[in-house]
């Protein structure tokens, strides 16, 4: 999607071509050194333009979180002004977008943004990780989406971003950012969704970076009291990834790839993680009563969304290509884009022998487990459409979500005498629709068909349009897996027949 390129792009566009888009693109000042409670203070000149009034919005949703967010509730004070610095009148028309009067003549618009979470512990709805937190003199975690919008009227246009910052916090983000003077960071995005598809860490660093095949890899770790923790995080990434790529075919689809990893500890026992995808970087956030379990959980949270680089990030709907933050249309293939990425994640272990065939089985057992909390016979596709609606059942799609994932895997397997599984068809996806294509929800169905076998057809018809009981039991055997329905044991069989070993070996090299 916007790998090397973007990369190129956004070199070539910080020295050369920003000075003559200066007056067509949204100017802002972020001030992260004057906090005052709890709050940043942010402003921003328009582009120019000749329009009367504009519709100004912080978006709702972003990509990669199936719930309304709202991050227009951080927002107050809103306030335009003209060159002169009078006042020009704005509303509010809803939580999430405002109407600015006499916009080819504001100069100046502000506003302060509440952070988004406290603590990691701290109850509140909403995920944390595409939110943001301003911990002053210690840390910040920015996603945009939360500090900056756009004006509906000019919703494709660049952005510069100045930040101004304490001199000894460091911006970590798969973004350039260049240091005008001590307090001060620059970078710029060629629009929108680009600036909120790379957020930023901004603490003393600690940092490792580390090469994977092509890819450069910033590991950059933010906690209180352990501050030089990123190598260690950095040692037992570099293991996962190392497999992801031979898991991808033997080249990761990025060539720049930074984790922001910010760990809270905790009274209470346990782990909580929280992470989200973007093109070239990941936030993941966790909580634990011991730092000890920290890598460990990386194996689940950060390799699942380092996976995410595969889709949607590179295989994906128009739904997600052309995003409306405030409005979007879901995708019917949220089996495709979480329930995949949350099965190549458990599947990838096994298949790079990183772990053993009980722990594999332990894995899908949690999965049966798991969606035993959901309703089982509703239509995954209607289910992902209305996703927003549906939040009592989302989780879902990491649970049979994956286990369908498995399924498909095993039936591709058996069709193709094991020479094609999900590996392989989502590096045929890849192929035909990677790098700003996008594929058109209602023809995804019959496009794997066509690129596969044509029976295949069938199983989405059944499994994912349909809610016809998922076909575990019937697939675990053609592997010489047995699985008990009633206890949700699953267990290997006694003595398995030449095929069966055939298909599990080309399906879990064991
Ligand atoms: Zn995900």
């Amino acid at each position: 999607m916007k790998t090397i390129k973007l990369f190129f792009t956004l070199a070539f566009f910080t020295t050369t071509a920003l000075a003559q888009s200066h007056n067509h693109s949204y100017q802002y000042t972020i001030d992260l050194l004057n906090i005052q409670d709890d709050q940043v203070t942010v402003s921003f000149s328009p582009p120019k333009n000749k329009l009367e009034q504009g519709k100004f919005v912080i978006p709702k949703m972003v990509p990669g979180y199936y719930d309304a967010m709202n991050f227009g509730q951080y927002i107050s004070d809103f306030s335009a002004f003209d060159k002169t610095g009078k006042k020009i009148l704005t509303e509010r028309l809803d939580q999430n977008s405002w109407m600015v009067h006499d916009l080819k003549n504001v100069a100046k618009i502000s506003y302060q943004v509440a952070d988004g979470w406290d603590s990691l512990q701290q109850n509140t709805r909403g995920a944390k990780s595409a939110a943001s937190t301003f911990i002053q003199d210690s840390v910040f975690v920015i996603n945009y989406n939360s500090l900056a919008g756009y004006f509906q009227e000019m919703n494709n246009l660049p952005y510069k971003i100045n930040i101004k910052k304490n001199k000894d916090f460091y911006a970590s983000s798969a973004l350039n950012y260049i240091l005008k003077n001590d307090s001060t960071d620059i970078f710029s995005v060629k629009n929108y969704r680009e600036l909120v598809d790379a957020p930023v860490l901004y603490c003393i660093p600690d940092t490792t970076w580390i090469k994977v095949g092509n890819a450069e890899i910033l590991i950059s770790f933010y906690n209180k009291e352990e501050r030089h923790y990123s190598k260690k995080i950095a040692d037992e990434l570099e293991t996962i990834l190392k497999n992801q790529q031979s898991y991808l075919g033997g080249k990761l689809p990025v060539d720049k790839y930074a984790f922001l990893i910010y760990y809270e500890s905790s009274k209470e026992n346990g782990l909580m993680g929280d992470g989200l995808e973007h093109a070239q970087s990941t936030v993941c956030l966790y909580n634990s009563s011991s730092i000890n379990y920290l890598p460990n959980a990386l194996i689940s949270v950060a390799s699942h969304e380092f996976f995410h680089i595969v889709t949607p990030l590179n295989i994906h709907s128009k739904e997600i290509e052309n995003y409306d933050f405030l409005n979007p249309t879901l995708s019917k293939h949220l089996w495709l884009y979480e329930g995949m990425t949350e099965y190549a994640t458990i599947h990838m272990p096994i298949k790079q022998k990183m772990i053993s065939l009980k722990e594999f089985a332990r894995k899908i057992e949690e999965k049966t487990h798991g969606m035993e909390a959901f309703d089982n016979k509703l239509s995954f596709t209607n289910l992902s459409k209305n996703a927003v609606e549906r939040q009592d059942q989302y989780m879902n799609f990491y649970q049979k979500g994956a286990l369908l994932g498995l399924c498909l895997d095993i039936k591709l397997r058996e069709l193709s005498d094991g020479k094609i599984g999900t590996q392989e068809l989502v590096q045929r996806l890849m192929k035909k629709y990677g790098k700003g294509k996008y594929f058109n929800d209602d023809a995804l169905f019959d496009e794997i068909a066509a690129m596969t076998f044509p029976k295949i057809r069938t199983f989405f018809t059944d499994y994912m349009e349909g809610g016809d009981p998922i076909p575990l039991k019937e697939c675990l055997a053609k592997v010489g897996f047995e699985y008990d329905e009633t206890t949700k044991k699953i267990n290997l069989i006694n003595n398995p027949n030449a095929q069966q070993l055939a298909l599990r070996k080309a399906w879990i090299n064991q």
